[in-house]
């Protein structure tokens, strides 16, 4: 019997409640249609949300978050801060003056970095001149280096105190792990006390573009140590712990 006959017999009831069951079934149909488009959707959004993450952290890890240095122009450049100058003498003790131990100290570490590591270098102060920190900030910016050493001394009211401090860009890893090395080399090779890194906001390393350590190299506050400092011999040990760490960090980022 075909269906349309066999609907003609049924009683109108009985029509009825089957067109009922129809729109029913249909009804439910579509309710499940609509439901896999919202987990369909959901799905999507819950994707695009996990891509935006997992970008997010990479392009973190890439900036601040990586302990890399890299040669933006195939050959590292590195800039020389030397603390003070001119009618600015920093910190003294004696015949020790702070400007004449820092523009001493790069420029012995600047031979090393040039003649024996074939680094290129920034001097952003080569004589006895007197820099503002904004000229000083513009200088290292504006010589594209790859990373920056400030040079400078330390000085305490305790005298005992003695030793050299690295202070490393805040949130830079890779003057974070620069910092940790040259404190690790300057007391291996110089035979300096390691009087630990920290993190620094001189205007020096805040302000600039690039990987930034400020070292002081030893306290002018003591006399022992201040003595040590105005010694040639001295310097060029303290040169050398600061290049040995640099080729250490540069070797890796390479
Ligand atoms: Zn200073």
């Amino acid at each position: 019997m075909q269906q349309k006959e066999r609907e003609q017999q049924m009683s109108p009831a009985e029509r009825r409640r089957r067109t009922e069951a129809r729109k029913r079934r249909q009804k439910a149909e579509q309710r499940r249609r609509q439901k896999k488009l919202l987990l369909y959707i959901s799905g999507g959004v819950l994707a695009a949300v996990l891509i935006g993450l997992i970008i997010f952290g990479i392009t973190k890890l890439t900036a601040g978050g990586s302990k890399e240095i890299t040669a933006q122009n195939g050959t590292f450049v590195i800039a020389l801060d030397a603390g003070h100058g001119g009618e600015d003498i920093g910190q003294s003790n004696g015949e020790t003056v702070e400007k004449n131990v820092t523009l001493d100290i790069c420029n012995k570490l600047k031979s090393m970095l040039e003649d024996q590591l074939h680094y290129q270098v920034v001097m952003i102060r080569e004589d006895d001149t007197r820099i503002s920190k904004e000229e000083r900030v513009q200088a290292a910016n504006d010589s594209h280096a790859d990373l920056l050493i400030s040079i400078h001394c330390g000085y305490a009211e305790n005298t005992s105190e003695t030793g050299a401090v690295s202070h490393y860009k805040k949130d830079s890893s890779a003057s974070e792990d620069l910092a940790d090395m040259i404190q690790e080399a300057l007391e291996d090779v110089s035979g300096i006390p390691n009087g630990g890194a920290r993190e620094g906001s001189y205007e020096i390393i805040s302000s600039t573009e690039m990987p930034a350590v400020l070292v002081e190299i030893g306290y002018l506050s003591n006399m022992e140590e201040a003595g040590s400092l105005s010694d040639d011999q001295y310097q060029s040990t303290a040169a050398r712990g600061i290049a040995t760490a640099i080729a250490k960090k540069l070797g890796q980022s390479s």
